[in-house]
């Protein structure tokens, strides 16, 4: 082997993602041995055949979780456990319980008992398997346009006596499935009437009652990858795809097409789910994606995670239309805290006279921003100031970054009636957190000043880039100066007064 034949052989030996000790495996499951000594010197990925999936598949699953799945036909997808485990985690560990303690919409539920809604959940019925295993006492729906997947689903399912808390549901393909239009034109011009017809909308419908609309508190999916050109090309590194279906691997658009359709279904059905979530394959799609959903409600709507790294990286995304706290989860940008001298004064009162200069930079309506410094103490005996806009309704734009705009496939329906404020953190456009503490150092007593900054839209960035570019230069000007500022203050605002007591 030459030697760049050899690299290439190790890269891809270090790229398997190798969860469990697969001897270990072999030696508990007999399907398992079988496949795996079939392999012998192959790596895993070039050797991996549909027989091997699934008995991989199977050894995990039971191995790691006690599931047992009868029924996974070799023409179907096989899934991969490692990454669908850690979807499951990243949902039931980070974003349910982001929704209960930032928002109201979970309030009423003191022990969490959260639903949740898998699109397209294949033969295995993997999601919601797994959802359950991690928390016992959710319930799920599964979707499936499949009948075959769906009938294999609903065996695994009760196979492993699930039935109570997982429906398979058997829906309708989405209208772009179907070969119709993306969507009706909107009825009234109002984004509520108009049919998105995506695979939420599909699912929502035949769950929808005389008496009753459905909530979720979540949505995941793994969506057809592929557009069917692309599904049909060979694989850029030659090796064979997986075994899938038409319908598991295709979809008009690929897997972009089929989370725009969601993102469409999510507009209309913005109240009834908490998080919209999806996985893509590909980094362009969810770099796309994200800019979109960016644009559309701003980064603190939105949260994202990568798993891999190798051959088998993942890329999920979820957005929510409930009102996020602004400073979660972005953060764009921190500044190391930076110096500031007050000679001569104490420790105590060295800390007010830095907040003072925060408040009279934030007076003074720097970039002509009117800003308000609401000032608390913090549990650390140090200060912290939250500048923020006076009014943060005053000016709005019709989405989030005006930069950007919307694919056609999305913007239908939409333009009439889009009101970008609804979506806007009860902070405003954006936030800047200044925290004033005594430096560690004796003598002579500095003071440290913090900032984080935190944007919802482009025009908050503009506000956070100007306020970034002046504040640690106005509040570190030299001590007389600021003596002078604050008296200057203290006289102004005391003719004020007198004024007022005249009249
Ligand atoms: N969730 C499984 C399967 C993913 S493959 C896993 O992670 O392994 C994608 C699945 O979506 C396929 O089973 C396909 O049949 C299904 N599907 C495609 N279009 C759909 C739609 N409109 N509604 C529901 N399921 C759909």
């Amino acid at each position: 082997m030459n030697d760049s034949k050899k690299r290439k052989h190790q890269e891809t030996r270090e790229d398997d993602v190798i969860w469990e000790d697969f001897g270990e495996l072999a030696r508990r499951y007999p399907e398992f041995r079988q496949a795996y000594s079939k392999l012998q010197h192959k790596s895993i990925s070039a050797g991996q055949t549909p027989e091997f999936q699934v008995a991989l598949t199977r050894a995990l699953i039971h191995s790691r979780f006690n599931l047992t799945l009868p029924s996974l036909p070799l023409d179907r997808l096989s899934p991969p456990v490692p990454n669908r485990w850690s979807y499951v985690r990243w949902i039931s560990q980070k974003l349910l319980p982001m929704l209960q303690s930032q928002n109201s919409y979970f309030a009423t539920t003191a022990t969490p008992c959260h639903r949740g809604m898998d699109i397209g959940t294949g033969a295995s019925a993997i999601y919601p398997l797994l959802m359950i295993r991690d928390s016992p006492h959710f319930s799920m729906v599964a979707t499936e346009i499949d009948p075959v997947s769906a009938e294999s689903a609903l065996t695994n399912v009760r196979a492993n006596d699930l039935s109570q808390q997982i429906q398979i549901l058997h829906v309708r393909p989405t209208r772009v499935q179907e070969g119709l239009e993306t969507s009706d034109p909107p009825m009234n011009g109002t984004v509520d009437t108009f049919r998105s017809g995506g695979p939420i909308a599909c699912a929502m419908e035949k769950l929808v009652s005389a008496s009753s609309v459905p909530r979720f508190d979540f949505v995941m999916t793994n969506p057809p990858f592929f557009d069917k050109e692309e599904a049909l090309a060979p694989r850029a590194d030659d090796r064979e795809r997986s075994a899938m279906t038409e319908c598991e691997g295709m979809y008009p658009g690929g897997e972009e097409g089929f989370i725009m359709d969601m993102i469409r279904d999510s507009l209309v059905w913005r109240e009834n789910i908490g998080w919209y979530t999806a996985m893509c394959g590909k980094k362009a799609s969810f770099v796309r994606l994200k800019t979109i959903l960016t644009h559309l409600l701003g980064p603190g709507h939105l949260q994202t995670m990568e798993f891999g790294p190798g051959h088998m990286t993942r890329w999920f995304l979820a957005w929510t239309f409930h009102r996020p706290c602004i400073r979660s989860p972005v953060v764009v940008g921190k500044q190391d805290p930076f110096a500031v001298s007050t000679d001569g004064l104490s420790p105590d009162a060295a800390i007010l006279n830095v907040v003072d200069r925060i408040c009279v930079y934030c007076k003074s309506s720097p970039g002509g921003w009117k800003l308000t410094a609401q000032v608390s103490f913090m549990r650390t005996g140090g200060m912290r100031v939250e500048i923020r806009e006076s009014n943060p309704q005053m000016r709005t734009a019709t989405h989030v970054d005006d930069s950007a705009s919307l694919p056609d496939r999305l913007s239908i329906g939409l333009e009439h009636n889009w009101d970008a404020r609804s979506f806007m953190p009860e902070e405003g456009h954006f936030l800047i957190d200044a925290t004033v503490e005594k430096s560690a150092s004796v003598f002579p007593w500095t003071v440290m000043v913090g900032l984080k900054f935190f944007r919802h839209s482009s025009r908050g960035m503009q506000a956070v880039e100007t306020i970034r570019a002046q504040i640690q230069g106005e509040i570190s000007r030299t001590n007389r100066r600021w003596r002078r500022i604050l008296k200057r203050q203290a006289e102004a605002s005391a003719t004020e007064n007198d004024a007022a007591m005249q009249e």
